[in-house]
């Protein structure tokens, strides 16, 4: 697979508005998220059929979530494990949409990912949404990442993209549908701040959530946060 290099332009659709959110709002996100992390707890997805564990740990708020384990990918409207309704989304995620999206229409499901030292994201294309006019908005927090975007099929060529906290990307138009993933997590590339804030994020969450396992970010002392925005309906 070619890879066609950082300097390359992104295509068309596709929008990496680097550090446009602040640390202040930031740590104000991450202070919102601790009352949905309370409410719908981290939990270990797996894929379908086979029901292998994914590398990251996954939870949503906002009137649908997804979700994946043996059944398949599909949007559901409660937590797979405690059955409780997804919590609302906070407005600061609400107002990013609003920021970055030209439409009026609200988002339906903030995926909520976290990524421990090891954890990262195959290329796939965003495909379990009724609304494919919608963008994808999503937004880093903590340690960096490099994301990876090529093109509608899976062979087509890609890039990379260093994701830093407080980046958010965006997928609108012809971009909507590429394929893309995570490579890999830089360990203690996040600013110290929003580190603690995202141990402060843990410390709050269950015993058996994110504290554990691969999604650990208690070894590292880091960790990555990746938040979703997508309308799942019709608009
Ligand atoms: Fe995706």
């Amino acid at each position: 697979m070619a890879d066609l290099g950082e300097s390359t332009p992104l295509p068309a659709g596709a929008q990496h508005r680097a550090g446009f959110m602040t640390l202040e709002a930031q740590r104000g996100l991450i202070a919102a998220l601790q009352d949905v992390i309370a409410a719908a707890p981290f939990y270990q997805p797996t894929m379908p059929r086979w029901g292998t564990p994914l590398s990251v740990r996954m939870t949503n708020c906002g009137p649908l979530g997804w979700v994946t384990d043996k059944s398949g990918y599909r949007y559901q409207a409660h937590h797979p494990e405690t059955g409780a309704p997804w919590p609302a989304m906070p407005q600061a995620l609400l107002n990013l949409w609003t920021a970055v999206s030209d439409l009026t229409a609200p988002p339906e499901a903030a995926l909520i990912n976290w990524y421990g030292a090891r954890a990262r994201m195959g290329l796939h294309v965003d495909a379990d949404e009724e609304e494919r006019r919608a963008p994808v908005v999503s937004v880093s927090l903590g340690d960096a990442a490099w994301f990876r975007i090529g093109g509608a099929r899976r062979k087509d060529p890609t890039q990379r993209v260093l994701l830093s906290s407080g980046d958010v990307f965006v997928l609108s138009g012809a971009a909507r549908d590429l394929y893309h993933g995570i490579d890999r997590v830089l360990p203690g590339t996040g600013p110290a701040v929003i580190g603690e804030a995202l141990a402060d994020l843990q410390q709050s969450a269950a015993a058996d959530a994110i504290g554990s396992g691969e999604g650990s970010a208690h070894s590292q002392g880091g960790g990555r946060l990746n938040i979703t925005l997508r309308r799942v309906t019709p608009t």
